[in-house]
Order: structure tokens, then C-alpha cells, then sequence
């Protein structure tokens, strides 16, 4: 069975580390439905129609309430991985916990986008930040307990329509956010060409295979000095053409990082 040991040595011989980030470390929102006051705001919101973007407020503000201690572990366990190494980081998570670490400049993205800036159904490509917003609704349900209806959804002061989290649960998610990070992205993967790279996969599932999953299988299998690491607690199957040289960990990848 390989282990921690293996990717360390791994990551030690390459060149470049490319790593991917997945649903298994987004933040578990079922704990929220478990936490006051979110658990009695939720429940009102669910009993009522038309309520159900304020959900995503909850979630803003639970961000910056609660913290997972074992995730931050998992991340403090990479960080010093990958400490004086080339990497980059793409991560498929919304809760923006990846951000806290002090990475290298321009060396993540996040194409699901996140809780901390607002859009415009109307205004693409303009983006603001989100707090002020989160703290107004958080405010206002704290004061209409009971009536939440009667919390008003904020809207663009440029035209006037709601405003929405720039992530993907967005009606119309304005890519902007992240579409130049991605491109920085693009051009470093450019440079792993013939290149030890060692890419790593951490609880990447098949919610969105085509950010992650296929693009490190294919990187892995035509980079013929690349090697690869799937670590997952269910989805660590190695795909027919990777096997030999890809390595699966069946583990939850933050309880093999906080080893
Ligand atoms: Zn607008």
C-alpha cells in the first residue's frame, strides 16, 4: 500500500507538482443545518416560496463563522508538501478555505467561484465585493426572526437586479471571475511538457470530471516522465490506460494529509 511517504518522495524528484482539489474537501453544508441560527433560518426558508436565494447568504456568512479543523490541517499538510516547489493548484471547491494559506502568487483557481464577490445577472464582467451584502441580509434576518420574508434580496445599483454570489450556483455565472487565473493556469501547464511533473488528485470525484479528472489522466498518460497520484475514499479507480503507472490511494484524502 503506498502512503504519504511515496508522494513525498514524489513530489521531491519533480520538476513541477500539479495538484487538483475536490468535492471532498468543500465544506460540509449539512453541518450548517445543524448550527444556530442557520438551522432555524433554513427551516423557515424551506417552509416558504420564492426564499431560496437567501440560502446562499447563510453559506457566506457560515464561511466566515465556522471553520473545519480537519480540513485546515489537510491544507496546512499540503502547504508544507509543496513548500519550495513549482506548483499549481486548481480547486473545485466554493468555500474558499484553499485562499487562507499564503501560496505562491497566482498559483490557484477556483473555476466554481466562491462566496466573496457578487454579480449582476445583467452587468457581466462586473464584480464587487460581497461582504457588505452578506452583512446587510445577515443583519436583517437577525431582525425579522419569524418573517424572513420580509428580508429584501440585494440588487445591482448599476440596473437594478439581484445580485448573485459569483460561483456557479449562479443563474448566470459570469466566468470572469476566474477565466484569467485559468489562463495563467493554461500557460504553466504549457511548461510541464517533457518535464517531471507529479500530479495529484485529492478527492476529486465526477461532479465536473472535465475541470480535473480527464484533463490530469490525459497530462499523466502523455507526459511519459509525469507520474500520478489519485487519493479519494470511494472514486480512486485508475483508469484501464493509467494502470502501472498511476498510483490509488482509497483514503480520504484529509485524513492522508493530516498524517
Ligand atoms: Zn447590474
Amino acid at each position: 500500500m503506498k502512503t504519504l511517504d511515496d508522494l513525498r518522495n514524489a513530489v521531491a524528484e519533480a520538476e513541477l507538482v500539479l495538484v487538483g482539489i475536490g468535492e471532498e474537501f468543500e465544506t460540509d453544508w449539512d453541518r450548517m443545518r445543524q448550527t444556530e441560527p442557520y438551522a432555524e433560518w433554513i427551516r423557515e426558508i424551506e417552509e416558504k416560496d420564492g426564499m431560496g436565494w437567501l440560502l446562499q447568504y447563510l453559506r457566506a456568512d457560515y464561511l466566515r463563522q465556522y471553520k473545519e479543523k480537519e480540513t485546515e490541517e489537510a491544507y496546512a499538510g499540503l502547504y508544507k508538501l509543496l513548500e519550495g516547489k513549482n506548483y499549481f493548484l486548481v480547486s473545485l471547491c466554493t468555500d474558499g478555505k484553499l485562499d487562507e494559506f499564503a501560496w505562491k502568487e497566482n498559483r490557484i483557481v477556483s473555476p466554481c467561484g466562491g462566496y466573496t464577490r457578487m454579480q449582476c445577472r445583467g452587468c457581466q464582467g462586473m464584480l464587487v465585493d460581497a461582504i457588505p451584502y452578506v452583512d446587510e441580509v445577515i443583519h436583517q434576518c437577525e431582525i425579522n426572526q419569524g418573517k424572513l420574508e420580509q428580508v429584501k434580496c440585494p440588487v445591482c445599483s448599476e440596473c437594478g437586479e439581484p445580485l448573485a454570489f459569483n460561483n456557479i450556483f449562479a443563474e448566470n455565472y459570469d466566468e470572469q471571475g476566474y477565466l484569467p487565473m485559468w489562463d495563467i493556469y493554461m500557460k504553466w501547464l504549457q511548461g510541464t511538457m517533457n518535464r517531471n511533473v507529479c500530479v495529484i488528485e485529492l478527492g476529486v470525484g465526477m461532479k465536473f470530471p472535465s475541470v480535473i479528472r480527464w484533463p490530469f489522466e490525459k497530462l499523466a498518460f502523455f507526459n511519459q516522465k509525469a507520474s500520478f497520484f489519485r487519493i479519494h475514499s470511494r472514486l480512486y479507480q485508475m483508469s484501464e490506460e493509467l494502470k502501472g503507472k498511476g498510483v490509488s490511494i482509497a483514503e480520504n484524502p484529509i485524513v492522508f494529509l493530516r498524517n
